[in-house]
């Protein structure tokens, strides 16, 4: 592919770009002066779909006229809600509908998963994590170990990249499965890790987990509209994300959840159950007795939050219009951009060194790059925002950039190099 370091080489990649009008579906932050920023930050929180706030108003008006026959009879019943969301999600992560369900949050739905997919004996009682895993779910999996009455320090394996790495590879975290061995009940791994922005190869990582007869589930929060997944092929017993950051939902919106076909009946694993994932037919019949529904469904604790799903339900529209595969060509197309200028830009200026610390091979990025800037990577970082462009700050070390198909522009890309050669 040929490619040019000028402004007017990064307009004629966005005249080509066959998703072009899709940023204008959605809002665009500006700065004091009224420009639009450049935002990288679509894997911390996607920006809001033009379409959202009608999507809202439209339940507050069902609501306002119906009351609670807007469970039946409104224009979208709220009863059923939820299923509006599930078959786009499902083409999102490589599913089958029965094997989806939106519902909840992300933390609460890594527990509820745990409750029936965690469940150690005094031999197989070890969990296997990335090491650095995001926050909530190095405490969401510290508090479900001692909850079944395990210490931490004992049951929580981290793997970490080796000395002066960054990264994991995967032949080393298939070979600590089998060195864990029988020992290993779970391997809880984030899809793309949020500190270093490496996809992990989850067919892999899923598939030895299997061999030493242990349960493997993702926290797809960075991973879910960012990368293509497979779930369903790929034998994932289960999965959970986010809504709020790829997937444009609003800050707190709800979560999805993954539970393979193998489970869809399985009546006899443990879960904590509410009255929402009981058989539908007979929800209303304030029955004793907990019959599950079949599937991820089944799952399911409380009435659906209708506010945070009507969001989620414009922000799908726009994915299932654009596709999965054409937002990764355009991702491919943007990553070869970035690093073309990023090599540009590193061999020309002489005043810092950005290093990459993502893996540089596309079957283990999505969009985000995660940059070291050795000794003045905060002031470079203060110095983007300062300059209109919105991107992150992670300590110790890392910048987060995330330009996504959806809605950002090779323009863009052109730019924020033009910015840093600034600083
Ligand atoms: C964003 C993120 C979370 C946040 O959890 P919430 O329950 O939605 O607040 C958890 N885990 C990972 C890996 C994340 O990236």
């Amino acid at each position: 592919m040929y490619l040019e370091n000028s402004l007017a080489f990064a307009q004629s990649l966005d005249a080509q770009d066959e998703l072009k009008n899709f940023r204008s579906l959605f809002h665009i932050p500006k700065t004091s002066s009224g420009k639009e920023v450049i935002y990288f930050t679509g894997n911390s929180l996607g920006l809001q779909p033009t379409t959202a706030k009608e999507a809202i108003l439209q339940e507050l008006d069902d609501w306002a006229n119906l009351g609670v026959e807007g469970h039946f009879h409104g224009r979208n019943p709220w009863f059923s809600y939820h299923k509006l969301l599930t078959a786009p999600s499902a083409n999102l992560v490589g599913a089958k509908p029965v094997e989806v369900v939106v519902m909840n949050n992300l933390t609460v739905n890594l527990h509820l998963l745990m409750v029936s997919f965690y469940r150690p004996t005094s031999k197989r009682f070890k969990i296997l994590m990335e090491g650095g895993a995001f926050p909530s779910d190095q405490y969401a999996v510290e508090s479900q170990v001692r909850f079944h009455g395990f210490d931490p320090e004992q049951a929580i394996v981290e793997i970490f990249p080796k000395a002066n790495e960054y990264y994991l590879h995967t032949p080393d975290i298939v070979q600590k499965i089998k060195d864990i061995g029988e020992e290993l009940a779970l391997v809880l791994f984030g899809g793309v890790n949020y500190y270093t922005g490496q996809a992990f190869d989850m067919q892999a990582i899923t598939q030895a987990a299997h061999e030493v007869g242990a349960v493997a589930g993702f926290d797809l929060a960075h991973a879910a509209g960012n990368i293509p997944l497979r779930l369903h092929e790929w034998n994932v017993d289960f999965a959970t994300w986010c809504t709020y950051k790829y997937l444009n939902s609003g800050a707190g919106g709800t979560s999805g959840v993954f539970i393979h076909e193998k489970y869809a009946d399985a009546t006899s694993l443990p879960r904590f159950a509410g009255w929402w994932g009981h058989e539908e037919k007979e929800r209303f019949l304030m029955k004793k007795g907990f019959k599950p529904m079949r599937g991820a469904e089944g799952w399911q604790l409380s009435n659906a939050q209708i506010l945070p799903m009507a969001v989620h339900r414009a922000s799908l529209q726009i994915f299932e219009e654009a596709g999965m595969q054409r937002l990764w060509n355009k991702h491919l197309q943007m990553q070869k951009y970035i690093y073309f200028l990023l090599d540009e830009f590193n061999q020309k200026t002489n005043k810092f060194n950005i290093e990459v610390i993502t893996p540089r091979d596309e079957r283990q990025s999505g969009c985000q790059l995660s940059l070291v800037i050795k000794k003045i990577g905060k002031q470079v970082y203060e110095f983007l925002t300062k300059n209109g462009v919105i991107v992150d700050w992670r300590e110790p070390e890392v910048i987060r950039i995330a330009p996504v198909p959806l809605y950002n522009t090779f323009e863009e890309l052109y730019l924020f190099f033009n910015i840093l050669s600034k600083f």
